[in-house]
């Protein structure tokens, strides 16, 4: 099989993966599915979070895919493993980076990492499920065009700055 058609399949799905989390993140999990989704927005009690059943949501189509992968189709591995990187880099930069569910102490203060926490603690700025921006992770907007958008946003309320 050639090896830049399964590496192109496999970062057009991370990629692919992206858009998909943004419009899950903005229009089913801050929609129908806020009562999942809500606990991550409130203080975490305890190891895990309601909200923690959408990376198992998301392992199931990347487990599938690498069934397939497997027994003959290996495109299918390709894009398995495309979901599942996806799910990685999220993990890092959502619960490592951002919310510190395992410290490293890592505390990015420029470039693009220091810009994927400051959009991510952005999304977070907003009480309850309206009104919030930034809702995918590899494009993260400058911090000066998220805080337009929330100055612009009407139908939210701010919430107490965090002590974290
Ligand atoms: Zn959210
Ligand atoms: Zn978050």
């Amino acid at each position: 099989m050639d090896a830049l058609a399964f590496i192109a399949v496999l970062i057009g799905f991370i990629l692919l993966m992206e858009a998909v989390a943004w419009i899950t993140h903005k229009y089913v999990m801050h929609g129908f599915l806020w009562s999942l989704h809500k606990s991550h927005h409130e203080p975490r009690k305890g190891t895990f979070e309601k909200n923690d059943w959408f990376a198992v949501f998301f392992a199931i189509p990347s487990m599938i895919l690498m069934y397939f992968g497997v027994h003959g189709t290996p495109l299918a591995l390709a894009a398995g493993l495309g979901i599942l990187g996806y799910g990685l880099i999220y993990f890092f930069f959502h619960d490592i980076l951002v919310h510190r569910r395992i410290d490293f102490g890592l505390r990015p203060k420029k470039g693009y990492l220091a810009r994927v926490v400051q959009a991510h603690r952005l999304h977070h700025a907003v009480e309850g499920k309206h009104g919030c921006v930034s809702f995918g992770f590899i494009f993260a907007p400058s911090p000066q065009r998220l805080k337009t958008m929330l100055a612009a946003t009407q139908d939210k309320t701010m919430r107490a700055p965090a002590k974290a």
